[in-house]
């Protein structure tokens, strides 16, 4: 059998992505993947990165369903990167890392994080203050905006991340791939292509309106404002 005639597995891998406070496990089949890393693409570009950007990345390892897109989408765009666990524990090094060097974007700001700095005694605004774009998840944002930063919205909605880009008015969904809708102030979600996970109007926990005017960064994907 040459290299050719081997079947590629159908799955890429099992994710997981969080509603409210459940972790779900999910397939994710290789086309997906091929698909998330478009969406990345785009996401990486919202928040203004190129090839001479530095970003620091902070995820966890059962979140590489949804960030080894990212970092694929940064590769892509020659950036330079770091990585640090979106963890607790592993804060000091988010500190270590924007103390050292300069970053143009951090991505991924989560509430475990800003724990660990709190436990470090470090003040939000000494740790992020030197990096233009701060993009926060649910939870951080907002301890962010309180510290008087100005983070931009890093939405996880189900298996996907919106982004809010320079236009600060909404969190982008790539919107060739996902479907938004609300009903009752709560994001539902539907795939618009055939995933190795059935997706058709997932409650996704999170709370927010939906805008569908194209933006003024020029994409006319559908945006979340979280409330
Ligand atoms: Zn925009």
């Amino acid at each position: 059998m040459t290299t050719a005639e081997i079947p590629k597995p159908a799955l890429w891998g099992v994710g997981s992505f969080r509603v409210g406070d459940e972790v779900r496990p999910y397939p994710v089949g290789q086309d997906d993947h091929g698909r998330d890393i478009s969406s990345s693409m785009k996401a990486v570009k919202s928040l203004g990165i190129h090839g001479e950007s530095r970003a620091l990345v902070l995820s966890m390892l059962s979140e590489a369903a949804q960030y080894w897109p990212i970092q694929i989408g940064l590769l892509m765009s020659q950036a330079q990167f770091s990585l640090a666990d979106a963890s607790r524990f592993d804060a000091f090094r988010t500190a270590m890392f924007l103390r050292a060097m300069h970053y143009d974007v951090v991505l991924g700001i989560n509430t475990e994080v800003l724990d660990g700095l709190d436990d470090l005694g470090h003040a939000y605004g000494d740790v992020f203050g030197g990096a233009p774009v701060l993009a926060a998840r649910a939870g951080a944002y907002e301890r962010l905006r309180d510290a008087g930063l100005a983070p931009r919205w890093w939405l996880h909605v189900g298996p996907t991340i919106a982004v809010e880009c320079e236009a600060v008015a909404g969190a982008h969904v790539d919107g060739d791939e996902w479907e938004v809708d609300v009903a009752n102030g709560e994001v539902l979600l539907t795939a618009r292509n055939p995933r190795a996970l059935s997706i058709d109007r997932l409650a996704t926990g999170v709370r927010g309106e939906l805008v569908t005017e194209s933006c003024a960064c020029g994409r006319t994907d559908p945006r979340i404002q979280p409330r």
